[in-house]
């Protein structure tokens, strides 16, 4: 089926050709043809194939003007939907401070809803948040400052604002609102973390250096030799485990940290683990008991070696951040299609405000510094990018000063 645009086309240039055939015929037969015969072969055709020609290219243009009004139409909703959907907060005020367009990620930000403040001025907007005031503060000769405080759980979070001039001739600016409290809190953590990462190094290397010339000294006796090459093989242990740990982050980032993919025996792993800290545990009077709930335990394809890793990682901070005393329990359980390995403590617990950065890159709570001076920030992190690449799941719960359970499940081998 030819469309109905197209048939027109035929139509006139049907109607055309007849016109031309008929001038021809008049043409060569002059005053063979009356009058009548002029206005039905000639002026009318011609008078319908021009109206035809002006109905097709009038509906051909008011066609295009309403596609035209669509796609204006579109690109409007486009913009707005962009506008919505930044991750920046966008505010839009006038030279009296009137708020005359907001974007939901600055209601977000400001914790203010948009009916609350729309067309409304600075002086008539009630219970107005700090930030909302940062907004129209002046910004001197720059265009852009932070601003700092601190949220209703006592987070620090910080905002960079951007001042732009959208329309001199209106006297509207437009306040761009990013939120870089992450970006913030990582650089605070970094610099923090070379420090604490300096004395890391620093400490048992200096236990090396002054020990090491005393087993030259034929004055120092051999017991004492004997207690300090036990010390110097525990500081070098230290600055492996520390280099070790760098080291793998720098490959998970560098994404050439490679893994074997082979049948585990997850049980095993987990009951040597809790071995190789009975005598930690003991001296701590801390009880801690693998249990398994099921008696066979499925198959597990994974790298053993850094599944091990995991294993030791949540055992060892269980034992770390427990007081003497406490209690240990080491689950292996079978979750749906999954297994499910978890340790739950009733030590220290983690506190609310930093639940959200426990798996990120050197990052310790305040109270585990207190509590364990030592200690990378670099464990959960590691943790979370192995079982991630295992196709498996970690997460915690935990209430500070009650406890914590860390577990992670891994797919069960079909
Ligand atoms: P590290 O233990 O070396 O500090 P991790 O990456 O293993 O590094 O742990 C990061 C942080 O998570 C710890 O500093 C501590 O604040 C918190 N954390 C981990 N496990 C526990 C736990 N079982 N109880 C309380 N806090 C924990």
């Amino acid at each position: 089926m030819k469309s109905i645009k197209e048939n027109t086309f035929l139509i006139i240039a049907a109607i055309f050709a007849f016109v031309v055939i008929n001038i021809a015929l008049f043409y060569v037969y002059p005053g063979n043809f009356t009058n009548i015969a002029y206005i039905t072969f000639l002026v009318i055709p011609l008078f319908v194939a021009i109206v035809l020609v002006f109905t097709r290219f009038s509906v051909l243009f008011t066609s295009r003007i309403s596609e035209q009004e669509d796609e204006k139409k579109l690109l409007r909703e486009r913009q707005k939907e962009i506008v919505e959907n930044m991750v920046e907060g966008l505010i839009v005020h006038n030279k009296l401070g009137k708020i005359l367009s907001v974007n939901s990620t600055a209601e977000r930000f400001l914790g203010i809803s948009a009916s609350e403040i729309l067309y409304k001025t600075k002086a008539e907007i009630k219970n107005k948040p700090s930030l909302f005031n940062a907004l129209f503060e002046s910004f001197g000769s720059v265009s852009e400052k932070e601003h700092s405080f601190k949220d209703k759980y006592g987070k620090e979070l910080t905002f960079k604002i951007i001042n732009v001039e959208l329309s001199k001739a209106r006297g509207e600016k437009l306040k761009i609102i990013r939120d870089i409290s992450r970006e913030k809190h990582l650089n605070k953590m970094k610099s923090e973390y070379l420090t604490i990462m300096s004395h890391k190094f620093l400490t048992p290397l200096n236990g090396i250096k002054w020990t090491a010339p005393s087993l030259l000294d034929e004055a120092v006796k051999d017991v004492d030799k004997e207690r300090f090459v036990k010390n110097i093989i525990k500081s070098t242990d230290t600055l492996i485990e520390l280099t070790s740990r760098l080291l793998r982050v720098t490959e998970m980032e560098e994404g050439s940290f490679t893994y074997k993919s082979e049948s585990i025996d997850l049980e095993k792993i987990i009951e040597n683990a809790v071995k190789d800290r009975r005598d930690d545990v003991a001296k701590r009077n801390i009880t801690m008991t693998f249990n398994k709930t099921i008696t066979l335990i499925p198959k597990v394809v994974a790298d053993a070696d850094r599944i091990k890793v995991v294993v030791d990682n949540f055992i060892d901070n269980a034992i770390k951040y427990t007081k003497n005393k406490g209690k240990i329990d080491v689950t292996l359980e079978v979750e749906g299609k999954n297994i499910k390995y978890s340790v739950k403590d009733n030590g220290i617990g983690i506190a609310a405000k930093a639940q959200a950065d426990i798996f990120s890159k050197f990052f310790r709570d305040d109270r585990a510094i207190a509590m364990h001076t030592e200690g990378s920030g670099l464990g959960l992190f590691i943790t979370k990018n192995i079982i991630e690449e295992h196709g498996g799941k970690v997460g915690f719960i935990s209430t500070e000063n009650k406890g914590s359970t860390f577990f992670f499940t891994l797919p069960i081998k079909k």
